[in-house]
């Protein structure tokens, strides 16, 4: 049988999430639409399925969802599927083929991009191609001469109306409680790519968190970018009613089912400012986990000013404070190499650690990637000296940090090299040659 449409989704394991989420949303709309579920690193793999997908499928749509870092691997994998099935239409979508529409079209060789959030514009890309072998709907983003016409959809998706993973495969993994953040820190994709806050009501997040224990899951954890928001109008002012209502329904049907509540852990965290006694206090008694994670950044208020954080380190001690006294440990990430901070900052940021260590507190250190899309996609990350690395080593020679800090310096070095060569484009060329219109 020739099926009219098939769609092959190519991921890579960090955002395997997000790929089940798209998964889902589009399988529970398209009941009978073959989809390939097929992982980044198995080049073989993906050619091979995807030219198969070409014999017996009219229209072959090819999905890849990817991030900055992957970006070389997925330039060849393109070229690959270009030389051996050239009938497939490419889309890329995540932050960074939004944040990088320009790059992702010109020199990645995408034919269009998912601008934004992925599961109304996926969906539509299907119809729309299958019917009449358009592509370019609401949401999308092509190239028309030398111009890349961004149509940018007003509606965010209503995470209600889809189902977070495609359960029905046997995928479950943690949930998605809340999209978007009105924080909008100048070096996170979040804001830029997903909009103000939203959240899945508590009965569907319920409803799904049984799901998962009955398909074998027994620790429930949670998405979003910050968890004690939840429920809140701008996503950081704790609405204690809702917080309630979400943690003491998960806790009874966990109970009651032999599941287990992981909140305000990865693959989440927790904002500083979001944490006050009552919410501490519900977060200690539903929630099965004893170590949380917030997101303080840098110890100098200058540089949490520099970084739109909009709170300050006193606001990250009293935190740190509030979470100790509920019997948490936490872990605090930080980020260095900002090209902005000084000595004087390093140091300020060196003296919150070791005033913070005996509180049960452990560092997850990272080094600043420009990434596209963000306000500060065109700085260049400063490498720490020899001898502030030495200084942080100590702290994880004690086991007081941890992180993948020297990997993500690497990172932003291969970042720098891509811009040079002109495979990333900054801002400023995205907007010099964009047309966006709102749909
Ligand atoms: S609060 Fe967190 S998720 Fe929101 S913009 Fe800042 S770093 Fe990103």
């Amino acid at each position: 049988m020739i099926n009219d449409v098939c769609l092959a989704i190519v991921y890579d394991k960090d955002n395997r999430y997000s790929a089940n989420a798209l998964i889902a949303a589009v399988e529970s709309r398209n009941p009978g639409l073959h989809v390939a579920r097929i992982p980044l690193y198995k080049s073989f793999d993906v050619i091979q399925q995807i030219i198969d997908l070409n014999k017996y499928c009219k229209r072959v749509i090819v999905g890849f969802s990817f991030m900055t870092p992957q970006i070389l691997v997925v330039r060849e994998l393109v070229r690959l599927v270009k030389l051996y099935a050239p009938n497939s239409l490419l889309v890329a979508g995540g932050p960074h083929a939004s944040g990088d529409p320009l790059g992702t079209l010109t020199k990645l060789g995408f034919d269009v991009v998912v601008y934004g959030e992925g599961e109304d514009t996926i969906n539509d890309i299907i119809k729309s191609y299958s019917d009449s072998g358009e592509y370019r709907v609401c949401g999308t983003a092509y190239l028309d001469g030398d111009k890349v016409y961004i149509r940018r959809r007003t509606k965010p998706v209503d995470l209600d109306s889809y189902p977070p993973f495609p359960y029905w495969r046997g995928a479950v993994n943690p949930i998605e409680i809340m999209r978007g953040c009105s924080s909008a820190c100048f070096f996170c994709q979040v804001t830029y790519t997903f909009g103000r806050p939203r959240y899945r009501s508590v009965e569907t997040v319920v409803k799904y968190a049984r799901i998962s224990i009955e398909k074998g899951l027994r620790d429930l954890r949670f998405i979003a970018p910050n968890s004690l928001g939840y429920g809140s109008p701008d996503g950081v002012k704790p609405n204690h009613e809702m917080l309630y209502s979400l943690l003491s329904k998960l806790h009874t049907m966990a109970s009651e089912n032999g599941g287990r509540i992981f909140f305000g852990t990865f693959p989440s965290e927790i904002r500083p400012d979001s944490v006050d006694t009552e919410s501490a206090d519900m977060l200690r008694r539903f929630a099965d986990n004893r170590r949380v994670i917030i997101g303080a950044q840098s110890g100098s208020n200058k540089v949490l000013k520099m970084i739109h954080r909009g709170h300050s380190i006193e606001d990250v001690e009293n935190a740190i404070n509030i979470l100790s006294e509920e019997g948490f440990a936490i872990d605090v990430d930080l980020i260095f190499g900002f090209p902005f901070e000084d000595e004087n900052d390093f140091e300020e940021t060196l003296a919150f650690m070791k005033r913070m260590e005996d509180k049960n507190v452990r560092y997850h250190l990272h080094t600043f990637i420009p990434l596209p899309g963000t306000p500060f996609s065109d700085l260049e990350a400063k490498p720490l000296s020899p001898e502030k690395k030495a200084l942080l080593a100590k702290f994880i020679g004690r086991g007081k940090a941890y992180g993948y800090w020297m990997e993500q310096e690497r990172i932003s070095a291969m970042i720098r090299w891509l811009k040079q060569n002109r495979v990333i484009y900054s801002l400023n060329d995205n907007l010099k040659r964009s047309k966006i219109s709102v749909c």
